[in-house]
């Protein structure tokens, strides 16, 4: 249980029994106690024992004075804590209002405000690694010298045009257009490095599709029980479809198997075709299931065709079984894929696979780790703002618009950057990120 804010001190110790006073940064074991006035007999007061850290201001999570009470977690015990607490004079916390408050004072930027929550949000360990690295900071710090050129360049324009009278030279137009350059270059990199970094933070669905008895649900059973599953089957969800979300490369991977709808509702191969076509339309990647022991259909060659659409692997599964020349029994319609030969029986090409899911989600694990990439659709967003104004004042610069005109643009191309750590947010944008938080963070 944590307390911030001035009264912190005062209102632990009413239910606290101490040896000696609380010191800051220190930690101490000590008994939970009834607030005295509420018990005759010293020895009915007794609740709990606890571990109690006082972070005395500023050195604490939210820069305010802040108690902190491990007990044994007892949720009795932890609602009368908050009880007496309340009793006392504390109120209860608003969702993220901690995080709020280091913000407010402070002590972090809204993207390490962010951070909190995506690292407790995160469901691989590459995505935890992911938020550490905002949280300590790196987004901010890649954006900082993209921002000083931008208020260098607007500093300089500003006083070309306080000195115009005076015959004080201004930049020459290539010039002002390099300085642009020079700051739209490095944006437009992070906004490029959104589309893995929205895949790190979101994830991505996988549509495991092919005829009937090609071996999808196996496939479906092999790259589930090779990774480990971090969300338990779920039957039954939207449109009847099976999915499992695996951690593949520190990515949480949804796998989708077609095969459940067919079985439930009709065994008419056309049904699983149509039931194929819906979920590859959801997936930001489809594995195209052919059964390599058999002669292609016209089915498969529809559905490969069907499935060009989206990025997909083409698997020949039931590699076991085939006998002869690779892809002998393939049509030309079907040979024009390279095929991915698996057997989810004996395991064989499984690892490949998952290389390949691997190669298509765009990395290794780690291999974006030093640039750093944003994750947020919220920064995407202001960055992109930012893009905009850029290309606008280099419209100006090119119809030698009036300075006065291209600097509007330049703050417009200032404000979302601002806007990205927090420097300048408006009260509405900032309810709308810390009720995101869960209560007590
Ligand atoms: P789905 O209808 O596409 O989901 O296919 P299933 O996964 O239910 O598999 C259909 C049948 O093919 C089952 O009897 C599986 O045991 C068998 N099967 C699946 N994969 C393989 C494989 O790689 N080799 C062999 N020999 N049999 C397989």
């Amino acid at each position: 249980m944590r307390l911030s804010g001035p009264d912190a001190g005062r209102i632990a110790v009413l239910m606290l029994r101490l040896k000696h006073s609380l010191e800051p940064g220190r930690v101490v074991f000590c008994e939970l106690v009834e607030p005295s006035q509420n018990h005759a007999r010293e020895v009915d007061r007794r609740i709990d024992e606890v571990v109690v850290t006082y972070f005395a201001k500023p050195h604490s999570y939210t820069t305010d004075d802040v108690i902190e009470i491990s007990a044994h977690g007892s949720p009795v015990v932890l609602r009368h804590v908050v009880e007496l607490c309340v009793a006392a004079g504390a109120r209860l916390a608003e969702p993220g209002e901690f995080t709020m408050r280091a913000f407010l004072n402070g002590r972090i930027d809204l993207t390490q405000a962010e951070a909190v929550r995506d690292l407790i949000d995160s469901q691989t360990l590459y995505q935890a690694k992911v938020a550490a690295q905002q949280l300590e900071g790196a987004l901010s710090r890649r954006l900082q010298p993209i921002k000083q050129k931008l208020v260098e360049l607007i500093a300089l324009l500003e006083a070309g045009i306080d000195f115009a009278d005076d015959d004080v030279s201004v930049l020459p137009d290539t010039k002002i257009l390099e300085h642009v350059a020079a700051v739209s270059a490095p944006l437009d990199q992070l906004a490029a490095s959104f589309t893995f970094g929205k895949i790190v933070h979101e994830g991505l669905t996988l549509a495991i599709v092919g005829r009937p008895n090609v071996g999808k649900s196996s496939l479906f059973n092999r790259l589930v029980e090779r990774e480990r599953a971090i969300v338990t089957a779920a039957p039954g969800t939207t449109r009847d479809l099976v999915s499992e979300t695996v951690a593949i490369g520190g990515i949480p991977v949804k796998l989708v198997d077609t095969a459940g709808i067919r079985k439930s509702l009709d065994e008419a191969e056309s049904i699983g075709i149509r039931k194929s076509m819906e979920a590859l339309t959801d997936a930001d990647l489809v594995l195209v299931v052919l059964d390599a022991s058999q002669p292609a259909t016209e089915e498969d060659a529809e559905l490969l065709h069907q499935a060009e659409i989206r990025p997909m692997i083409v698997v020949g599964n039931k590699s076991d079984l085939r006998i002869g020349d690779e892809g002998r029994s393939f049509s030309s319609e079907v040979k024009k894929w390279r095929l991915l030969h698996t057997s989810a029986v004996t395991g064989t090409g499984i690892a490949e696979l998952r290389t390949e899911i691997l190669r298509h989600i765009g990395g290794e694990e780690g291999s974006h780790g030093e640039a750093g990439f944003l994750t947020n659709i919220r920064h995407q967003r202001l960055i992109q703002d930012s893009i905009a104004a850029l290309n606008a004042a280099k419209t100006a610069v090119d119809e030698k618009i009036p300075h006065e005109m291209l600097l509007l643009d330049l703050y417009n191309a200032l404000r979302p950057l601002d806007a990205i750590t927090g420097a300048t947010t408006t009260d509405d944008i900032l309810n709308l990120i810390f009720s995101t938080f869960c209560i007590g963070k």
